[in-house]
């Protein structure tokens, strides 16, 4: 691997007992892909929510039901997500949370990105609209078949 193609910026978050849900807590990271380890310490709350993979074009659309996942920390254990998997955190209702983020560039991913069109292979809103062009399609054709009397069948 060329040693520009991957990148790590790291944070670590620490977060004392916070009521107050943060507007900005609702996200995307500017990574390709996120490991997100809980390193302690005592605490409640501060649970992730996850919303649905989203291009830049579609950061903004609507949930589907299926693509709700709730996550609680555990010290000591990791949660690795793609850094467009809509996500925020809850409040962290008492003691104080720790968690270390890596975030993992990729240059290549984003070079190749910016020739494309179609994110329907990660971009859940993508998936759903090419299935929607795909179903408006089939009827198209249905109904041309049809008004052409049948004519031809095998
Ligand atoms: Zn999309």
């Amino acid at each position: 691997m060329h040693p520009s193609a991957f990148f790590l910026p790291t944070f670590l978050e620490a977060v004392r007992t916070n009521t107050e849900e943060s507007l900005a807590s609702f996200h995307v990271d500017d990574s390709e892909v996120t490991l997100n380890v809980c390193l302690g310490k005592q605490f409640s709350g501060g649970e992730l929510y996850f919303r649905g993979i989203r291009c830049e074009n579609h950061v903004n659309s609507e949930t589907q039901h299926e693509e709700m996942y709730d996550y609680s920390h555990v010290p000591g254990r990791a949660v690795l997500h793609r850094g467009r998997h809509r996500h925020g955190a809850r409040p962290t209702t008492s003691g104080l949370r720790m968690n270390l983020l890596l975030w993992c560039r990729s240059s290549v991913f984003r070079e190749m990105k910016r020739y494309q069109k179609d994110f329907s292979s990660w971009c859940g809103e993508c998936q759903r609209e090419k299935r929607e062009r795909q179903i408006q399609c089939v009827k198209a054709t249905k109904l041309a078949f049809l008004r052409g009397g049948g004519g031809g069948m095998i």
